[in-house]
């Protein structure tokens, strides 16, 4: 039995999607923070749950080359980076796995993933930051798994401009004494900053407010402008609800543009703050000219680029397509998009507003269909509208391996095999990957008539509410901790979400208030609501 305190010998033979090391005790699964695959460590165990346990190394017996010094004061406290105390080549090793691993266990299919395409800056790559606020008034990153904010002006992922201007920001705060906002309360001011840094190191520079103004905003302009003189443009984003979610929906313009113009594959690309757009750059391009080769495209093709957000796929599928149509549900997004095929004299594209499931009826017969969506994949409905069209391939982009290998699962029962695959690290030194999946229809007519005559298998899940107990497995799998149904129904409720009133009711009328969720807890029940898709994304 394993329990608090216990001191253990162990080999570290792999990693968990999120960089812990893993180790084995007795059958045991033991995940350890600060491990290096293949070293023997003695490590110490800090957490024992029913069928896993979480330690920490405590002595390295047998050192990897791999180990190497993180090169940052925050690490690991700062819930940023993952894997700053492994070399590049061993983290790139380590996503390849686990692409590897995601498709052969969760997708059934036993193709090997290709070379990935390493990125060659592993410091100042992202081109958005978003630092949330202390309550003492400082920028930072947030702790992993919580919102203790780890004060950090100097973070080796962003750009000179994004920590330059946060420096100026928590200079203004402490200067005008402006209150940073309180989660718990609901009070004070600023939220988050975000800034967003194009090619030539312009700045867009969002200030997410609870309410409408700021004291002294020219005073905070003027700092801005001073700190980054190549600021383009300063905007208060408002945001008033009790969530994660970073920014709300309104914004003003205090100074400046409300735009950044950016340059992606040799197109200029318009991005507002809200825009989604690939936080790194130069890997992006990476990714697009895969996504085309993948695409096999001679010029005579049809595409559908579903999820297309502000047209970046579509622009670079046009230069080898006949016709590109985009499809994106964000109304803010098709406005970009459109703007961007403007300026960049596309004429072979065009951009819908509507929902990716929808896309059978839109008239359009595609010979490719690409997809990009968000972390929690393809609803089986779209899934099969992709695969009703009969596209000959399928590309589909993905920023998580386990939902992506699923969505295989599902497209090989409706004769779309997966038969080549590229992880692109996208965001070195931390867990997250992309991968793009070239999927092919299988041509034989007896397949193609199986196909017509497709029903939904009985294992073919309906999205529906994930159950209590879903919810609960979740969260202790992918942050260790347990949680009840009280809390659950709680952080629902606070979500607005229909959650079993019979939790929170005290039990007798003179029973205590229900016990609140802790914080930790809270933010791990929301990522399971983020991940089962019934919250938005950050
Ligand atoms: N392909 C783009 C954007 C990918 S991000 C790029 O590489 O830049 C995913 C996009 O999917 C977001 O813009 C989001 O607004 C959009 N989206 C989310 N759910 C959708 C749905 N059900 N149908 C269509 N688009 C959706």
């Amino acid at each position: 039995m394993l329990e608090k305190n216990q001191l253990h010998t162990v080999e570290l033979t792999g990693y968990t999607a999120g960089g812990l090391s893993i180790a084995r005790i007795n059958g045991q699964v033991v995940f350890i923070h600060g491990g290096v695959q293949g070293e023997v460590c003695v490590i110490r165990i800090l957490k024992v749950l029913k069928n896993t346990a979480f330690a920490r190394v405590e002595e390295i017996l047998q050192r990897s080359a791999d180990r190497q010094d993180p090169g940052c004061p925050h690490y690991p406290a700062c819930g940023g980076c993952d894997f700053r105390h492994v070399s590049y080549a061993g983290e790139l090793a380590a996503k390849r796995q686990r692409v590897q691993d995601a498709l052969h266990r969760i997708g059934g299919t036993d193709l090997e993933p290709e070379e990935i395409l390493g990125c060659a800056e592993t410091d100042g790559y992202r081109n958005k930051c978003q630092f949330p606020v202390s309550a003492a008034g400082e920028l930072g990153f947030f702790r992993a798994r919580s919102h203790q904010v780890v004060p950090a002006l100097d973070c080796r992922l962003q750009t000179p401009q994004a920590n330059a201007i946060a420096s100026a920001v928590q200079e203004y705060l402490r200067v005008y004494q402006v209150p940073a906002y309180n989660e718990k309360t609901g009070k004070g001011l600023l939220r988050h900053l975000y800034v967003r840094t194009n090619r030539r190191g312009q700045a867009l520079v969002c200030l997410v407010v609870n309410g409408g103004t700021l004291p002294e905003e020219a005073a905070l302009t003027e700092r801005i402008r001073t700190a980054c003189p190549e600021t383009v443009g300063i905007v208060l984003g408002k945001n008033t609800a009790a969530t994660n979610v970073v920014l709300g929906n309104t914004f003003r313009t205090v100074w400046g543009s409300s735009f950044l113009e950016d340059t992606l594959c040799g197109y200029t690309f318009r991005l507002s703050v809200p825009s989604f757009y690939q936080v790194n750059r130069n890997q992006a391009e990476r990714l697009y000219e895969k996504a085309a080769e993948f695409a096999g495209l001679t010029g005579r093709e049809r595409v559908l680029d579903l999820y297309c957000g502000i047209g970046t796929i579509s622009l670079v599928m046009a230069r080898n397509a006949k016709q590109v149509l985009g499809v994106e549900v964000a109304a803010e997004a098709v406005l970009d998009a459109k703007e961007n095929a403007r300026r960049n004299n596309i004429t072979n594209v065009s951009f819908r507003q509507g929902d990716a499931a929808d896309a059978a009826g839109f008239g359009w017969v595609p010979d490719v269909v690409v997809v990009d969506p968000p972390r929690k994949g393809l609803s089986p409905e779209t899934v099969q509208a992709v695969a009703s069209m009969e596209p000959e391939r399928i590309v589909y982009v993905s920023c998580d391996p386990g939902t992506l290998a699923r969505d295989v699962a599902r497209f090989r029962e409706l004769r779309y095999q997966a038969v080549r695959c590229v992880a692109v690290d996208m965001f070195p030194r931390t867990q997250h990957i992309e991968t793009i999946v070239c999927l092919g229809r299988e041509l034989d007519r007896v397949s193609q008539h199986i196909y017509l005559d497709y029903e939904p298998s009985p294992d073919m899940k309906i999205p529906r509410n994930p159950t209590y107990p879903e919810i609960k497995a979740w969260v202790l799998e992918n942050h260790g901790l347990k949680v009840s149904p009280l809390y659950i129904s709680q952080i629902k409720r606070k979500h607005g979400l229909p959650a079993d009133e019979s939790y929170n009711k005290p039990k007798s009328e003179d029973a205590k208030a229900s016990p609140q969720c802790p914080p930790e807890k809270e933010v791990a029940i929301e990522a399971a609501l983020r991940h089962f898709g019934l919250i938005p994304e950050n």
